[in-house]
């Protein structure tokens, strides 16, 4: 990105790398990484919307993202993980044996799988069905039974966004 941004006719003052952008101990704790970026008059922050909420909210500089957050994911050794949460406020993921429907089934379905995958493959999307990962993860925890419980709709007033 540095060489990029030279490239693009900018000067770069600096850069460091956090360990995770939402959670910083203090803005003086980020500089204290390479305090050279004090000089700047602007950020590229590399990392999702919450890293970005974070820095700009502590840096007193504009921040810019460098990324277009598409989902709450993870990393998990080289492997980047796709969305695993959608957040709902209510979580039953327990049920599903860590996989949540509310988010990896393209329809949000709490009951069991629609009927429409073909070997294996959602009938939305490229995706996997989420049903079949689900049935597997049970089955791999002698959860079974789980599924013969009926699931209530979410209460979605529970998904409220908290005040600021
Ligand atoms: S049930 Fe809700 S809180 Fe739990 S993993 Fe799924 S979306 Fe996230
Ligand atoms: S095929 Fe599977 S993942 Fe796709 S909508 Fe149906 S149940 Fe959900």
């Amino acid at each position: 990105m540095e060489k990029r941004l030279t490239e693009a006719g900018m000067n770069v003052t600096g850069w460091t790398v956090l360990s995770s952008a939402c959670t910083i101990s203090s803005w003086e704790d980020v500089l204290s990484g390479n305090p050279t970026i004090r000089e700047s008059d602007a950020l590229l922050v590399m990392s999702c919307g919450g890293g970005v909420s974070v820095i700009s909210g502590e840096a007193g500089i504009r921040v810019y993202p460098a990324l277009d957050t598409k989902s709450l994911g993870g990393v998990c050794r080289d492997e980047t993980l796709i969305e695993r949460c959608g957040l709902c406020g209510e979580c039953t993921v327990w049920m599903y044996g860590g996989v949540c429907p509310v988010i990896r089934c393209a329809k949000g379905l709490l009951n069991g799988p629609c009927g429409g995958a073909m070997d294996g493959k959602c009938e939305v999307d490229s995706r996997d069905c989420a049903w079949d990962e689900i049935f597997e993860k049970l089955k791999e925890t002698d959860s079974l039974e789980l599924l013969e419980l009926a699931k209530e709709p979410k209460d979605h007033a529970r998904k409220y966004r908290v005040e600021t």
